[in-house]
């Protein structure tokens, strides 16, 4: 006899922090839900990352009361960037809008998932892991027939909804026939973990670097700070400019540590090389409305084209997934609840992704990273609005841009003198 397929009203494939976030909403929403979540990895494992989170993420957490996750560990409070010839500008984390704590941590994903996993496991969310996504084929009834597969054996569900969030070389977008982000839209980076004794006593705080156009030409580097000694350390650079000039993603993470040796930051056991891609969120893909699947995350091109963030964005597609369609499982409405979902995201990131795309063409310039930073370096309505770009969802109005553009055209000493007469 064939065995029935067990049935989920919900059922995730990708079990990082947008879809182990999208479980938790919805069981948080309505705790009388079936949820599933599947993921090919096995808990805890490491993910490719800066593993930088910031006032976006520690808001989700709190929505249902998760922010006990992130206890104990060190919070950083400042921002450093630096540009070519040497420029560098330190600031604090402005107050960001809708959030209330300007803090940053940096958690190795191999904890930060493991941890926001187990919440959902918590909840009663069934998680099924070492599996892979295989195949989704759909019934008239709308629902779908989802394959999964691990070395030893095929497992078959069906499901009102199917929710890809199984990351930048997402199985479940394929199978939908989606295109791929072209190399313009996305990045491929290199993350390390390091040991450095005196990084805190050269910055004099807890601090997160940037480098911009220094180590990479158009590439960005980073070095964030983790509990004790520990550093993530990382470049990456736009795809399209990887594959035209033949560069090597090894050979630009040497660049950066000698780079850092330069300014006097001991660097000690580099390990846990890793690179992957980061598909920006200024090429986002149109919905096929013939299934009910959704995507969030990575899976849906959902990373900011300036900082490279995406776990916050991941987060909060899948909490606004389970707010706009919750209610309608058992209705004939699901479609619409994605829609509204989707409408709900764009609506919300559309013109702080666009602003910050703008600044990526800015920052790919030498020229303009200089003029910027030398402009920033005296004007502290510049750096703040930038440091909002990289941590919260800032973004340019036409009076901004006015603005902004006059202080690039004055020459660096008026700004000073007016900073000055400001302070
Ligand atoms: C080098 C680098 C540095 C970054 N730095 C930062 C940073 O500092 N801060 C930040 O916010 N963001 C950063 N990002 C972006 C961030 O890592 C992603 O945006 C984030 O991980 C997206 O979360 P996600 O849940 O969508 O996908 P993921 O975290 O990638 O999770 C997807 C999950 O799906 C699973 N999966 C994949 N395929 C299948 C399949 N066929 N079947 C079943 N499961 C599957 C995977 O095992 C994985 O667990 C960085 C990215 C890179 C590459």
């Amino acid at each position: 006899m064939e065995k029935i397929p067990k049935t989920y009203d919900v059922l995730i494939i990708g079990a990082g922090p947008a879809g182990a976030n999208a479980a938790i909403s919805y069981k948080n929403l309505n705790p009388d839900m079936t949820v599933g979540l599947v993921d090919k990895a096995i808990f805890p494992r490491d993910k490719s990352c800066g593993d930088a989170i910031g006032p976006g993420v520690i808001s989700a957490l709190k929505r249902f009361n998760n922010e006990h996750i992130l206890e104990g560990e060190p919070q950083v409070v400042s921002t450093t960037l630096y540009g070519p010839d040497n420029i560098g500008i330190q600031n604090y984390i402005p107050k960001v809008k809708n959030k209330e704590d300007s803090i940053v941590y940096v958690i190795p994903r191999v904890d930060l998932d493991n941890r926001i996993l187990n919440l959902a496991k918590e909840l009663g969310v069934d998680v099924y892991e070492g599996y892979s996504f295989v195949d989704f084929t759909p019934n008239e009834d709308r629902s779908l027939n989802v394959l999964i597969k691990n070395d030893n054996q095929n497992l078959e569900f069906v499901t009102k909804i199917l929710v890809g969030a199984d990351g930048a070389n997402s199985r479940v977008r394929k199978k939908l026939n989606y295109k791929p982000n072209s190399d313009w839209h996305k990045a491929i980076a290199i993350r390390a973990y390091i040991d450095s004794p005196n990084y805190l006593e050269i910055f004099e705080e807890r601090t997160l670097m940037f480098e911009i156009n220094v180590s990479a030409d158009k590439g960005y580097a980073w070095a964030f700070p983790s509990k004790g000694n520990l550093l993530n350390i990382g470049i990456g650079v736009p795809v399209s400019i990887f594959k035209k000039d033949k560069l090597d993603v090894n050979v630009l993470l040497d660049n950066f540590v000698s780079e850092l040796e330069s300014r006097g930051v001991v660097v000690e056991n580099i390990r846990k090389q890793k690179s992957y891609l980061l598909p920006f969120a200024s090429s986002r893909p149109k919905r096929n409305k013939e299934y009910n699947i959704a995507l969030i995350g990575d899976a849906s091109s959902m990373i900011n084209p300036m900082s490279g963030e995406g776990i916050f964005y991941g987060m909060e597609a899948g909490y606004l997934l389970a707010k706009n369609t919750h209610k309608l499982l058992d209705s004939n409405m699901i479609s619409i609840g994605i829609d509204r979902y989707e409408k709900e995201f764009t609506k919300r990131f559309k013109k702080h992704f666009l602003s910050c795309a703008l600044a990526r063409l800015i920052l790919q310039s030498p020229f303009m990273t200089k003029r910027l930073l030398r402009v920033a370096s005296n004007d502290q309505d510049t750096i703040d609005f930038v440091v909002e770009l990289l941590f919260d969802e800032a973004y340019l109005t036409l009076k901004e841009v006015f603005k902004i553009g006059y202080k690039f055209v004055l020459p660096t000493k008026l700004l000073s003198l007016g900073q000055k007469t400001h302070s």
